[in-house]
């Protein structure tokens, strides 16, 4: 189930659909996907951070931010990115969160012809989230009988 009653509070404008050329892919700083949730909604500290999706443990899909908006999850990324965090960081997903996020994939490498999906961590070496949090390799081979390239470390 996709639950869209939750808006995240920091977000970009509104953005054409052929803007969005790619996934990045996120892990939670810590703490569950309901906390991760309730951060983005309201940040505490009012750190300006938003994801279009998280994956919760039950396979709910908490839609944050519209596709058609940014989301701020990645800087210069976020104009043609969809940011998607999948609810833990270095922990396995839970089955139905994986079970979830794979059937979602699916869909939105079609809906937008989505050509990559990268790891956070590829991106900014700061950063190593997601982390292990599932089989890179399965995920590769996922997208890449779809046309798509997952890319999981930094170009040298
Ligand atoms: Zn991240």
């Amino acid at each position: 189930m996709i639950i869209t009653d939750k808006r995240a509070k920091f977000h970009g404008g509104v953005r054409p659909p052929t803007y969005i050329k790619g996934i990045v892919l996120h892990g939670l700083a810590s703490g569950t996907p309901e906390a991760g949730v309730r951060y983005i909604v309201e940040p505490g500290d009012g750190r300006q951070v938003s994801y279009h999706r998280i994956f919760m443990s039950n396979g709910d899909i908490t839609e944050l931010v519209p596709d058609n908006k940014l989301a701020w999850h990645c800087k210069d990324w976020n104009t043609h990115t969809l940011g998607w965090c999948l609810g833990t960081t270095n922990k396995k997903m839970a089955p139905n969160a994986l079970i979830s996020f794979m059937s979602e994939l699916d869909l939105i490498i079609k809906k937008y012809g989505i050509k990559w999906v990268r790891l956070h961590s590829s991106i900014n070496p700061k950063k190593i989230d997601p982390g292990a949090v599932l089989d890179w390799i399965m995920l590769a081979k996922f997208c890449a009988v779809r046309g798509c390239r997952l890319i999981t470390e930094r170009a040298k």
